[in-house]
């Protein structure tokens, strides 16, 4: 898989695209993440990129032409399942849109900035609009992280244990079960004894009802 990420912070993102299980998806040759800085692509002399709203208001606007220019750039090249704005008022990403991706070739992440991008790039340039919840950050770049983080755990390959996705909450009807490690008593709190038993038949079953009643807590909390 390839993601090209464009933003004007390609900074902001290196480090968390470079360590741990992003790192060793691209080590392994897994996944190819390229960044790219809007700037580069700006045709003014100081490599603006943004500008004041027609019809006023607070907060400036991400330029049409660099975005544009970049993004046609990297098509000649590549040909994309989905080129992605990062937005607030997108779809909401989920484990069920996360899967999803993960099963496309090429994609591209479009981190946006201030009041956001131009209208009219989201109307014909932009293929697919993501929201990483209902609240506002300063930019698209760490919900760009959210989302090729979630995607790219599950490219196979990438988890040394690839059965340890498949039971993540959100991939079935019911929750992860609780986890615990060493020691067996932590300060006095100790861990549930049929963990410890050896008898994977039992040890099966309570991960069940405790994902049962995990799931049941959750479902009841977002009824209220
Ligand atoms: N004025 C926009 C609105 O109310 O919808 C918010 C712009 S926000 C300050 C700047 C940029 O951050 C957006 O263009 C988007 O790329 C990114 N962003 C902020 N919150 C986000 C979220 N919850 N999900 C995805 N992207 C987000």
């Amino acid at each position: 898989m390839r993601i090209d990420i464009i933003t004007i912070f390609p900074a902001m993102l290196e480090g968390f695209l470079n360590e741990s299980i992003l790192k060793r998806a691209q080590t392994k040759g897994l996944v190819e993440i390229h960044m790219h800085n809007l700037r580069d692509y700006s045709l003014d002399k100081h490599h603006k990129t943004d500008d004041y709203a027609f019809g006023g208001g607070a907060g400036m606007v991400m330029l049409a032409q660099p975005l544009a220019d970049c993004i046609e750039a990297l098509k000649k090249n590549c040909q994309y399942d989905d080129i992605i704005y990062m937005s607030p008022d997108g779809e909401m990403l989920t484990q069920a849109v996360a899967n999803d991706l993960s099963l496309t070739k090429n994609l591209m992440l479009i981190c946006g900035r201030y009041k956001g991008i131009d209208q009219r790039i989201r109307e014909h340039w932009i293929t697919r609009e993501i929201s990483i919840g209902e609240y506002v950050l300063s930019g698209g770049e760490l919900p760009a992280a959210v989302l090729a983080d979630a995607i790219i755990r599950l490219i196979p390959g990438v988890l040394s244990d690839e059965s340890s996705a498949l039971l993540d909450s959100f991939q079935g009807e019911l929750l992860d079960a609780p986890v615990y490690t060493r020691p067996a008593d932590f300060r006095g709190h100790k861990v549930p004894d049929v963990l410890v038993s050896g008898d994977q038949k039992k040890i099966d079953e309570w991960r069940y009802q405790k994902s049962e009643e995990k799931t049941t807590r959750r479902n009841k909390k977002t009824e209220e």
